[in-house]
């Protein structure tokens, strides 16, 4: 039997298909894995091709896509991607806002202990301010001292 085969290009070929012969064997021998055949608006399926075409059938490949689904264009991210802050629980943290001088002896209760951050000054004592490179920052009311120098 005779197809007439229509190629992606829109060029044309006649392929001749043997008895009982299956659309996987076709494919093979026409050198046209990965290709799908299309005939009278629906793809042909793997049955044997001599009782689904007809003599003279026009036959259309397409290429092995899912569907007909539009591709969705993948957005191009041009700036690098910013990670998201996350707080780092540090154990013992609130030991580094005060430190010790002197001679310190814990059953004596003797040296000075010093807070080494500040107290921000809308909140009052117990709020300390963060402290950065070039400021102050009190993260329960926002506030922001520069520092000088
Ligand atoms: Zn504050």
């Amino acid at each position: 039997m005779q197809i007439f085969l229509h190629g992606l290009d829109g060029s044309s070929t006649v392929a001749s298909i043997n008895e009982y012969e299956s659309l996987a064997a076709f494919l093979v021998n026409n050198n046209l894995n990965g290709y799908r055949l299309v005939c009278q608006g629906s793809i042909l399926s793997e049955d044997n091709l001599s009782a689904t075409l007809f003599e003279n059938a026009n036959v259309y490949l397409t290429s092995d896509l899912d569907g007909g689904k539009k591709k969705k264009k993948k957005k191009v991210y041009t700036t690098k991607k910013k990670n998201k802050h996350i707080h780092k629980k540090i154990p013992g943290l609130t030991l580094s806002l005060y430190s010790v001088d002197g001679n310190f002896h814990s059953n004596l209760g003797k040296g000075n202990v010093t807070q080494t951050r500040k107290t921000c000054p809308s909140c009052g004592p117990g709020i300390f301010m963060a402290q950065h490179w070039d400021r102050y920052y009190c993260g329960l009311c926002h506030t922001t001292i520069k520092m000088d120098a």
